[in-house]
């Protein structure tokens, strides 16, 4: 039986590995151990097993299995989307490969200034090699809006990434509408969806994109596994030389037991996804309404609507964020202030700060996402802690 006890609400920072994935994943540890490349029965073996979990992955996202690299996470994926395609289809020397080029610069990548950092500082480091990035921002309600990155393409624009849902706000971005017009331009169109998982959709076709990224431990697969979908036809290069593994676009040995964790977890997650997020759309929609009637000054971050069915994220004027989530922890609830990958950072979100909130708000800033565990009379007792913890530290 699990120990686990305190509530935990910050799913978006990473789930629990599902019982039925390890179980699925145990087997490739020890006794089906060989190496996918080995021609004997134990690597033939591993090789069926990732042959398989390709295939899985490649039937949720709609694409062919030959279109799905297993990466070590959304981090990996988006690192691998944005400077593989920049070294595939940028010349730095002359720029644009097939593209006119204008001015002095080689290259144009468009983004939303809400990215993941993954996304976000991997853009800020091919602006130094020379390529020119514009950052569109968001609406109040952190949405991107489909003509802003339209009026951003420019003659030698190659690359536009904006993720599918934020991880702080839970802002759902039109991305369809978006993709169909880029790729109409003949423009690549990335979709960082590590929050979408087990959520939205992920059909690629449909999606009108032709790299997404996924994280596995977001919908309850094993952390350190991630896949890039990246459509046929669009070159790549490789960010980890050795081995021809992946289509020669991800060098190194299959990590057999996390890719088979991973592609039952999205399996899992897809099986799941319309019961769940109609279950925890119905729960977010309870718990903003009940923090807004009970907590004075409680500002709703992100779209009411076009958010997704876990998240609720709000700001609280006068408070600190972080000393709100630790003594929230201390009571037995798990949140997190803004995204957890900076949090013991006292810096105010990007992500909140693109909403046009001040910093005195933005500071005051705690998001609750839930999953599989969350249940109502939890989320009651929560509200209540988060009154009391609110009153004090106002
Ligand atoms: N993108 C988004 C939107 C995320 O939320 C995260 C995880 N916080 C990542 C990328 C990076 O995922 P990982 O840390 O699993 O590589």
């Amino acid at each position: 039986m699990s120990k686990y006890k305190a509530v935990y609400l910050d799913h978006a920072a990473t789930t629990p590995l599902d019982k039925d994935v390890l179980a699925a994943m145990k087997p490739y540890f020890a006794e089906d151990f060989g190496n996918a490349s080995s021609i004997h029965h134990a690597g033939l073996r591993a090789r069926k097993a990732v042959k398989s979990a390709r295939e899985q992955v490649a039937g949720i996202l709609g694409c062919a299995s030959s279109e799905i690299i297993f990466t070590s996470g959304a981090t990996e994926s988006n690192n691998l989307a944005l400077r593989g395609a920049m070294e595939a289809y940028c010349d730095l020397q002359s720029g644009t490969k097939g593209r006119a080029i204008t001015g002095k610069h080689r290259g144009h990548i468009i983004i939303s200034q809400i990215e993941h950092d993954s996304i976000l500082k991997t853009a800020r480091y091919l602006e130094k090699k020379g390529i020119d990035i514009t950052c569109v921002g968001v609406d109040k309600y952190g949405l991107v809006d489909p003509k802003n990155v339209l009026d951003a393409i420019r003659e030698d624009t190659f690359l536009v990434s904006i993720m599918y849902a934020n991880n702080e706000i839970g802002a759902i971005q039109p991305i369809a509408a978006i993709g169909k017009q880029v790729q109409k331009r003949n423009i690549l169109m990335h979709t960082d969806a590590a929050q979408a998982a087990g959520a939205l959709s992920l059909d690629v076709k449909k999606l009108h994109t032709d790299m997404l990224s996924l994280s596995g431990h977001k919908f309850y697969g094993p952390k350190g596994s991630g896949v890039l979908y990246v459509r046929r036809g669009v070159q790549i290069a490789p960010q980890i030389t050795g081995g021809g593994q992946e289509y020669k676009r991800r060098a190194g040995t299959e990590n057999v037991p996390l890719i088979i964790g991973f592609s039952r977890a999205l399996c899992l997650a897809d099986k799941k996804q319309e019961q769940e997020s109609k279950r925890l759309s119905l729960l977010r929609d309870w718990l903003i309404v009940e923090i807004e009637r009970k907590i004075k000054g409680a500002h709703l971050t992100g779209d009411r609507e076009k958010r997704l069915p876990n998240s609720a994220s709000f700001c609280f004027p006068g408070i600190e964020g972080e000393s709100l989530v630790m003594r929230l922890s201390e009571r037995g609830f798990e949140a997190s202030s803004g995204s957890a990958c900076s949090s013991g950072n006292l810096e105010a979100s990007h992500v909140l700060l693109a909403l046009g909130l001040n910093k005195f708000l933005a500071m005051g800033s705690l998001r609750v996402a839930m999953g599989r565990s969350t249940a109502k009379k939890d989320l009651r007792l929560f509200v209540e802690a988060l009154k009391e913890e609110v009153e004090k530290l106002s």
